[in-house]
């Protein structure tokens, strides 16, 4: 199997475990399609896949890893708990079914997909994650989509500090308090929609400066990711698009180019507001 995978950087969470760096995303890919999908994925390198159980594609996520001849340990894999299954019994009921469907014994990270503050049920979930934790069942436990006041209230109440936030990021939505938050609370970032669901590839500041360096534009702004310390997963369908993602750890902007882009946040989202969002 061609790989590029020695080039992902690990990071360390804050229990301890590793993550890779740079990921696929499966958000979208139709059930059927999936195993192909991730197949073409393990096949360019990628070790770090991240589902979710309203997806409804876990299936084809383990499909692929077990037919890819890859031992579970070389691939980490993320799922997402449901916004119905909130709840303490419930996320653990849930997580059975993941691990049902993704033909495995472990996950290495499960997350809490949205906080759904006006349910107020995400502080007895994130109890029943830390039993989840303890069992072994995941390796890590975090969270997606919480803001401050959510995260304060889990590192106030409860025993386990989430060790990443997966939050909507990109040029065009920066986050620069949040990330700043995580970063003094010992969170890892996890950026979703890091291509704002290609939204930004048209760009003309993005285009010309990816034009400087002979990369396309996703390459460019994933390379900004990668060098912000993002943990970064984009997704794609097209198996050239696949390899071309993962094709970023052989250059690096300087730091002007890094502050354009920077200089791009709008805070404009492309997904719901967390604090909203009600399932
Ligand atoms: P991305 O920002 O990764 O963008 C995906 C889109 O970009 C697709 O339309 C894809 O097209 C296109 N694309 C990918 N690569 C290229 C390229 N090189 N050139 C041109 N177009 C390209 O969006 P996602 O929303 O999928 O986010 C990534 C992952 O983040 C998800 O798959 C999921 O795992 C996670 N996520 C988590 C959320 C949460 O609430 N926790 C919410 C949303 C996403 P095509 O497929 O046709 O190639």
């Amino acid at each position: 199997m061609s790989t590029t995978t020695n080039q992902v950087p690990d990071v360390e969470l804050n229990n301890g475990t590793t993550i890779p760096q740079f990921g696929f995303g499966v958000f979208q890919i139709p059930p059927e399609r999936t195993a192909d999908t991730v197949g073409a994925a393990l096949e360019a390198g990628y070790r770090h896949l991240d589902t979710a159980q309203m997806y409804e594609n876990e299936e084809g996520v383990g499909e692929a890893i077990k037919s890819s001849g890859l031992d579970r340990d070389e691939v980490f894999v993320t799922t997402k708990l449901a916004n119905d299954a909130q709840g303490h019994d419930s996320a653990i009921t849930a997580l059975e079914g993941s691990l049902r469907r993704l033909n495995t014994d472990y996950v290495d990270l499960y997350l809490i997909h949205w906080p759904l503050p006006a349910q107020d049920r995400y502080l007895r979930t994130w109890r029943g994650f830390e039993e989840i934790l303890r069992s072994g069942k995941a390796k890590a436990i975090g969270v997606s989509n919480f803001q401050p006041a959510h995260l304060d209230r889990l590192i106030e109440e409860a025993e386990i500090v989430p060790a990443v936030n997966q939050i909507e990021l990109h040029p065009a939505l920066q986050q620069t308090e949040l990330r700043a938050y995580h970063q003094s609370h010992g969170i890892a970032t996890e950026a979703w929609s890091p291509l704002a669901q290609a939204d930004l590839l048209g760009d003309p500041i993005l285009t010309e400066l990816a034009g400087k360096y002979g990369r396309s534009a996703a390459q460019l702004v994933l390379r900004w990711h990668v060098q912000l310390g993002n943990i970064v997963f984009p997704k794609s369908g097209t198996p050239a698009r696949i390899r071309e993602n993962i094709d970023i750890f052989d250059f690096e902007l300087d730091a002007e180019d890094l502050r354009v882009i920077d200089k791009l946040d709008a805070g404009r989202r492309t997904g719901p507001d967390p604090d909203t969002f009600n399932g």
